[in-house]
């Protein structure tokens, strides 16, 4: 499924809506150009899933847990890893197979811990459409 947003807050939105009607277990892989806007849905995403305390790039960290939420929300930026290993060290499966919600910036990184099924975002801009021009590209991987 495509979806096109015009502006920050419409991505935002986006990502509201998704994270309200998401569940435990849920993976969300997103993928996409520094700048393109994966900060900003993945703040719309906790939002939606009640999380209040603000949301950044957990660049340093490799993941952050946030529990103010419905449920645990595990945002997972994957930039700087070198190898697989690293997720194994912060125990990645406890999150990924767990109770909550995971999102995995730059997850084409570790595309082999993947988890057999998740949601895939991929977003990249059109400057020929707009300066603010998103194409966010959604698509469900593997079975339920
Ligand atoms: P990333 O995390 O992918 O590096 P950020 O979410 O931190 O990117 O930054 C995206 C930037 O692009 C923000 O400055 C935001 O205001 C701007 N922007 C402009 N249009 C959009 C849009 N349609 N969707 C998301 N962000 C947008
Ligand atoms: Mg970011």
């Amino acid at each position: 499924m495509l979806i096109e947003t015009f502006s920050p807050q419409e991505t935002f939105e986006l990502g509201r809506k998704i994270g309200s009607e998401t569940g435990a277990g849920a993976v969300f892989t997103l993928i996409g150009d520094l700048g393109t806007g994966k900060t900003v849905f993945t703040q719309g995403l906790a939002q939606g899933l009640g999380i209040r305390e603000p949301v950044n790039s957990p660049t340093f960290t490799i993941m952050q847990i946030y529990d103010s939420g419905r449920i645990p929300f595990y945002h997972f930026d994957v930039y700087r890893i070198g190898d697989v290993s690293e997720m194994e060290e912060i125990g990645y499966e406890d999150c990924f197979y767990g109770e909550g919600v995971c999102l995995i910036e730059w997850a084409d990184l570790i595309e082999e811990i993947l988890p057999e099924h998740y949601t895939e975002i991929k977003i990249s801009k059109d400057l020929k459409k707009g300066f603010d021009y998103r194409a966010i590209q959604l698509e469900e991987k593997g079975h339920r």
